[in-house]
């Protein structure tokens, strides 16, 4: 349910609104838009639903939401919701997110290497992975703290905001002194207790679509983050199981468009994962900026032969600055920009 303030009503107001839904045992979420403020009701059904919410004083209208996501939803909160990253480096609101690097960190010198290729290529977000969810327990799993300690300096070396990727709730409170934004992977989707983990911290939180997730999984996965009290959370379409293996996964470019009508957050397009051919992913990646993302993710290796995780996928540098010059054209087209961090020293 979502109760619509009056345009006059005044913070009292709504203080009082809030004290008497807690009354209720009900939870209140306060967004105060541009035109007007409104406040989410939360909780069982069937007490929203009888809770005498017209008769509060500045009150306007009462509005059921019908989806299962309320947080997440565009009713809930009409404006496209903004996050700072760190470093001066926003998403949303035509504000375009670039994450690159290595799919995993091997090690500084390799990391500094790809970054600065990255960076000087107009990047803004430096990824790399230090616990890696791999299909084979014999694969290389990660370097773990290590591999963090690397990423955050190099990423400070950089003046970049870093992301990587968080596996288990026992994790968080490690990765959480290292990373600017939490990457929870597709496989971990719905792995409910880490997602109220991360709810729980003060970062920014991109999720990935899991393998076989529909648009709704995705939002309902955004929700319990947000009902955690985390309210910075990022979707990332990186491409659904299919029948057919002439790619890795297909990618599915609608739930861009899709998703801006339903949500508030801000959707990130991941082309290499999506697609797992590196001559695929410049087309793609403009193909996510054409559809209206938020940003656009891509792994990038200096030798890819070399690479202990998804080599086959990785673009080289120069290609990678290739399409990030086409996708800079593409944004001014479209009136977006890709904010250049504060201070970077390449
Ligand atoms: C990754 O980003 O390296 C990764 C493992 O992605 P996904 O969770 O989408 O497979
Ligand atoms: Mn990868």
């Amino acid at each position: 349910m979502i109760i619509v303030l009056q345009a006059e009503a005044t913070s009292d107001q709504v203080d009082h609104i809030v004290e008497r839904l807690t009354e209720m045992g009900l939870k209140s979420e306060v967004s105060r838009g541009i035109k007007r403020t409104v406040i989410g009701v939360i909780g069982e059904e069937d007490v929203v639903r009888n809770a005498p919410l017209r008769a509060m004083p500045g009150v306007e209208d009462v509005v059921p939401i019908l989806k299962p996501y309320k947080l997440a939803s565009r009713e809930f909160q009409a404006e496209d919701s903004v996050f700072d990253l760190g470093h001066g480096v926003t998403i949303g609101g035509g504000a375009l997110a670039q994450i690159a690097g290595p799919c995993a960190i091997e090690n500084e010198d390799v990391l500094r290497e790809i970054a600065q290729s990255v960076r000087a290529a107009g990047a803004n977000i430096l990824r790399g992975g230090a616990f890696k969810p791999r299909t084979s327990p014999y694969s290389f799993q990660g370097l773990g703290e290590d591999g963090l300690k690397m990423l955050r300096t190099v990423g400070d070396e950089l003046g970049m905001p870093v992301i990587t990727e968080v596996m288990d709730p026992r994790q968080v409170e490690l990765i959480d002194r290292y990373t600017d934004i939490f990457q929870i992977g597709a496989r971990n989707m719905q792995n409910f207790n880490l997602l109220s983990e991360v709810g729980g911290t003060s970062r920014p939180v991109m999720i990935k679509r899991g393998m076989s997730a529909s648009v709704n999984d995705l939002l309902m996965s955004a929700e319990y983050i947000l009902a955690s009290g985390n309210k910075q959370v990022i979707l990332c379409e990186r491409g659904i199981r299919s029948f057919d293996p002439s790619t890795r996964n297909v990618l599915d470019l609608a739930i861009v468009p899709n998703v801006k009508g339903l949500s508030h957050l801000p959707i990130i397009v991941d082309p290499s994962h999506a697609t797992g051919r590196p001559e695929l992913i410049p087309s793609m990646a403009l193909a996510g900026v054409a559809a209206g993302a938020d940003g656009i993710h891509i792994e990038v290796h200096c030798r890819p032969e070399e690479a202990a995780s998804d080599g086959q996928q990785a673009l080289l540098p120069a290609q990678y600055a290739e399409v990030m010059q086409q996708m800079t054209q593409m944004a001014e087209l479209l009136g977006k920009t890709i904010p250049q961090p504060e201070g970077a020293t390449v």
